[in-house]
C-alpha cells in the first residue's frame, strides 16, 4: 500500500466515524479526554527521556512548560465541557420575537493538526484536547525535527484511540504536503508564518476552515519608570528558556538609551544567576540545545551580520557546534538592516534598540508586522495605557513575559502576520466547533407579516421604522 492509500484509508473511515462522534455527549468525551490523561501518565518516564534527546529538556521545565501544562488544559476541558457544549440561548428580536434562538456547538468533523519542534509535545496535545473536547476526529503531524517525541506522540495516540478516530502520522513536509492534498474539515497549524501561508494556500482549495498559530518579533519595550532588576530578570527567564526556542519570546528590546548600560548589567547577571554553574560556564542540565544544524548556523550567521554591520556585543554566547549549545548574547547597536531585525530570531539572541520618546518605540514595533506577544515593563499608567492602543499584538503582558500563555481562561493566538484564531479553554473549544445558529419558529405565523403582497401593508413599515 502506498503512503497516499493509508492516508485515504484513514481519512475515509474518519469521515464516515465523524457522523457518530457528532452525537456523542459530554461523558463520552470526559471519557476520551481522562483515556488520554492516563496514556500520558503511563508514558511519562519516555515523554521527559524524548525531550533531553530532542532539545536537551531539563526535566522540571519539560514538566512545567509541557507535560503540566497539558494535564491542566485537559483537567480544565473536563471540568467545563458540559457547559460548553450546551445550546447558548440568544436574546430574539422584532423578526422573530416569538421564536427561541439558540447558538448549537457542532463539531467541525475531521481536522488536520500539525505541530512544531519546539514544544513538540504541548503543541501537538494541546490543539487535540480541544478537538476531541469539541467531539471530532483528527489527524496529528507532529515534526520531524523532534523525531523522539514524535514517536512517543504516535504511541500514545495509538494507545488509546483507534484509527478511526485520532490517527497519527509521523514524517516531514512531504507528509503534511500529501495530508494537505484531502479536504479537511478544519487545518489547526502551528509553526513559521512561510510555511503558514502554504498551509492556507492548501486549505483554499477545499474551502477548509485554518487556525494558524504563527511566529513573529515579539518586542519587549521598558520606559523609564521600570523596575529594571526585575525586568532583566524576568526578560533573561523568557528570553533563554529552551535556548530562545520560544514562540512568544521576548524577540528585541526597545530601551531609552541612558538606562542601556544599567540594564545590560542586570541582564547578565541574571542570565548568569539562572543558566550559568559560575561566571563563565553554561549549565548544560538547565540549558537546552539549538534543534538543528540549520538552525544552528542560522542563528550563528545572524549574529556575524549584525556585528559586521555595525552592530556590537555587549555579552558573548559561548559556541559548541558539538552539542549545538550557543550562549546568550546581547548586542547593542544593532543596525536596521541586519537579518536579525527582519526575521525572528528564535534563538538566545537580544538586541537592544534604544528610543527618545514612546512614540518612536510604537513607531518602531508598528513599523514591522503584528507581532504574537507584545512586553511592557512600566509602573507608568499613561504609558501603559499609550502602548496598548498604539499597538497590536497577539497576547500582551505588562510587567512580565510569557505567563499569558499559562491561563486557559484567556484566549491564545496572533494577528495577521502571526497568526490567525486561537486555541486554550473554551477559545480553543470554539475553534473546533462550528457556531450553528438555531432558530425555533413558534406556531403563531408572525413572519406572514412582511410576505407579498406589500399593499395595504405601509402600516408594518411604519410601525418596523418606530421600534427597530
Ligand atoms: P515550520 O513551519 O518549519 O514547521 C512546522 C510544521 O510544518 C512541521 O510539522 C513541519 O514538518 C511542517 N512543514 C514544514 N514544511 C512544510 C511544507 N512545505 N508544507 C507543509 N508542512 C510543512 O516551523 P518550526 O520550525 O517547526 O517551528 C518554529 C516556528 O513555529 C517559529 O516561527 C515559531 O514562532 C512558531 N511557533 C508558533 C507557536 C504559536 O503558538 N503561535 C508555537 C510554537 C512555534
Amino acid at each position: 500500500m502506498t503512503l497516499m492509500h493509508t492516508i485515504n484509508s484513514v481519512f475515509e473511515a474518519q469521515q464516515k466515524h465523524k457522523y457518530t462522534l457528532r452525537n456523542s455527549n459530554a461523558t463520552q468525551r470526559i471519557e476520551k479526554l481522562t483515556a488520554l490523561k492516563n496514556s500520558i501518565s503511563k508514558f511519562e518516564r519516555e515523554i521527559y527521556e524524548a525531550l533531553k534527546s530532542d532539545l536537551r529538556k531539563c526535566t522540571f521545565e519539560a514538566a512545567v512548560t509541557e507535560i503540566l501544562f497539558i494535564h491542566s488544559e485537559i483537567d480544565f476541558a473536563i471540568k467545563n465541557i458540559s457547559d460548553w457544549m450546551q445550546p447558548k440561548k440568544v436574546g430574539k428580536t422584532i423578526s422573530n420575537f416569538l421564536a427561541k434562538n439558540r447558538i448549537y456547538y457542532e463539531p467541525k468533523g475531521v481536522c488536520l493538526i500539525i505541530a512544531p519542534w519546539n514544544y513538540p509535545f504541548q503543541l501537538m496535545i494541546g490543539p487535540l484536547v480541544s478537538a476531541i473536547a469539541a467531539g471530532n476526529c483528527a489527524i496529528l503531524k507532529p515534526s520531524e525535527l523532534s523525531p523522539e517525541t514524535s514517536s512517543i506522540i504516535a504511541r500514545i495516540i495509538e494507545d488509546c484511540f483507534e484509527e478511526e478516530e485520532i490517527a497519527c502520522f509521523e514524517g516531514d513536509a512531504e507528509m503534511s504536503t500529501a495530508l494537505l492534498t484531502l479536504s479537511f474539515d478544519h487545518i489547526f497549524f502551528t509553526g513559521s508564518t512561510n510555511i503558514g501561508k502554504i498551509i492556507m494556500t492548501a486549505a483554499a482549495k477545499h474551502l477548509s476552515s485554518v487556525t494558524l498559530e504563527l511566529g513573529g518579533k515579539s518586542p519587549v519595550i521598558i520606559d523609564d519608570t521600570a523596575n529594571l532588576a526585575q525586568a532583566a530578570q524576568k526578560i533573561a527567564w523568557g528570553k533563554l528558556i529552551n535556548a530562545g526556542q520560544t514562540c512568544i519570546a521576548p524577540d528585541y528590546l526597545l530601551i531609552p538609551e541612558k538606562l542601556q548600560d544599567v540594564f545590560i548589567q542586570h541582564y547578565i547577571k541574571a542570565v548568569k544567576d539562572l543558566f550559568f554553574k559560575d561566571q563563565q560556564t553554561i549549565d548544560e542540565s538547565v540549558y537546552a540545545k539549538i534543534i538543528s544544524q540549520h538552525h544552528f548556523d542560522r542563528l550563528t550567521a545572524l549574529v556575524k551580520d549584525a556585528l559586521k554591520k555595525g552592530a556590537s556585543a555587549a555579552l558573548e554566547g559561548h559556541h559548541n557546534t558539538q552539542k549545538h549549545t550557543i550562549g546568550p548574547w546581547v548586542l547593542t547597536q544593532v543596525p536596521a538592516d541586519a537579518s536579525i531585525m527582519k526575521e525572528e530570531i528564535f534563538g538566545p539572541i537580544l538586541p537592544m534598540i534604544t528610543y527618545q520618546t514612546l512614540d518612536e518605540a510604537i513607531q518602531f514595533i508598528n513599523d514591522k508586522s503584528k507581532p504574537l506577544a507584545l512586553y511592557l515593563f512600566s509602573q507608568k499608567r499613561t504609558n501603559i495605557r499609550q502602548i496598548l492602543k498604539n499597538t497590536s499584538s497577539g497576547g500582551a503582558c505588562i510587567n512580565d513575559v510569557l505567563i499569558h500563555i499559562s491561563n486557559p481562561k484567556l484566549p491564545f493566538g496572533g494577528i495577521n502576520g502571526s497568526g490567525t484564531g486561537s486555541c486554550h479553554g473554551i477559545f480553543g473549544f470554539k475553534t473546533f466547533s462550528h457556531e450553528r445558529a438555531v432558530v425555533f419558529q413558534s406556531r403563531f405565523n408572525m413572519t406572514s407579516l412582511i410576505y407579498p403582497p406589500y399593499a395595504k401593508k405601509n402600516w408594518v413599515l411604519n410601525l418596523l421604522h418606530k421600534i427597530m
